[in-house]
């Protein structure tokens, strides 16, 4: 119950009251493939959350047309990554091979892959996700993860998310990673744990660093628990992927954990030309 308090207390602290973001709340952190829930409680919710809807109809992130949170249309624009790329971190390449980052220094992960390119229109959805409390969003974001999860290597046996740090969380209120795992677990059937991996340290913002400094910023700041992941596939879920010192460094942690696999699936994949600076607005990303 501590998480719907919050909800209600962030509603009239933060923001100005938005019954919607109530709701949506309530809704995807109901979010649980147990017996129970599936056939108890998620109908109920599911009821609640329908009536919502026709109370106060979403309005699409995209266009503004009122019915869906996002509509198929804005959906169908979105440039999806779905040609050739590098078999370890799913970098967009024409030839289908590892990329030269993955020959330099091969990733602690086994497997990542994103869903679409980090281009304008993927920005705001995203943006709104995260900084304009339209977590609704996490629920199409979460089944388009599902499609990308199909062609994994390993079949996953938990869920994880990209912890936030302390402030961070405090100042948004929740995880827009663990949204998206939350729904993406929801459709896929697969057990979700948003306490698999710690901060072990602070790191600071990664808003304009370069790959090497990004992959410097993160290292060693992440713990996982062995008795939760040995011998396990874990798959990590999060919104971007931008040079993949983050995925690197938890999988690095689940592996040193005893983890048997690490895959990893994003929303987005920003910074696509490694070598060069991030944009600002890529970076905040993160
Ligand atoms: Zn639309
Ligand atoms: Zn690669």
């Amino acid at each position: 119950m501590v998480w719907l308090f919050s909800a209600i207390c962030l509603t009239f602290s933060l923001h100005s009251f938005d019954i919607r973001f109530v709701f949506d709340t309530i809704k995807i952190k109901c979010m649980n493939p147990g017996t129970f829930s599936s056939i108890i409680v998620n109908p109920v919710i599911s009821l609640g959350w329908t009536a919502a809807n026709w109370l106060f109809p979403p309005q699409c992130a995209g266009c503004g047309e009122p019915g869906m949170v996002w509509c198929q249309a804005c959906q169908e624009k979105i440039q999806r990554i779905q040609h050739k790329v590098c078999p370890l971190c799913g970098v967009p390449r024409a030839d289908g091979v590892l990329c030269s980052d993955c020959r330099q220094s091969k990733p602690e992960f086994d497997w990542a892959r994103s869903w679409a390119n980090y281009d304008p229109a993927m920005r705001e959805i995203i943006h709104q996700l995260k900084y304009g409390n339209n977590i609704a969003l996490a629920l199409p974001l979460g089944g388009a993860l599902v499609q990308l999860y199909r062609s994994a290597p390993y079949p996953a046996d938990l869920v994880t998310v990209v912890p936030m740090s302390r402030q961070r969380r405090l100042r948004r209120g929740y995880n827009q990673a663990s949204l998206i795992a939350r729904a993406f677990c929801r459709a896929a059937g697969l057990p979700f744990s948003s306490s698999v991996l710690r901060r072990i340290r602070q790191t600071e913002s990664q808003v304009g660093k370069h790959p090497r400094e990004r992959m410097l910023n993160v290292k060693d700041a992440f713990a996982a628990e062995t008795e939760f992941v040995a011998g396990k596939t874990v798959l990590v879920i999060d919104d971007v992927f931008t040079t993949g010192a983050t995925m690197r460094s938890c999988a690095n942690a689940l592996k040193q954990a005893g983890a048997g696999h690490v895959i990893g699936l994003t929303a987005a994949r920003a910074g696509l030309h490694q070598e060069e600076p991030l944009p600002a607005a890529a970076a905040r990303a993160y």
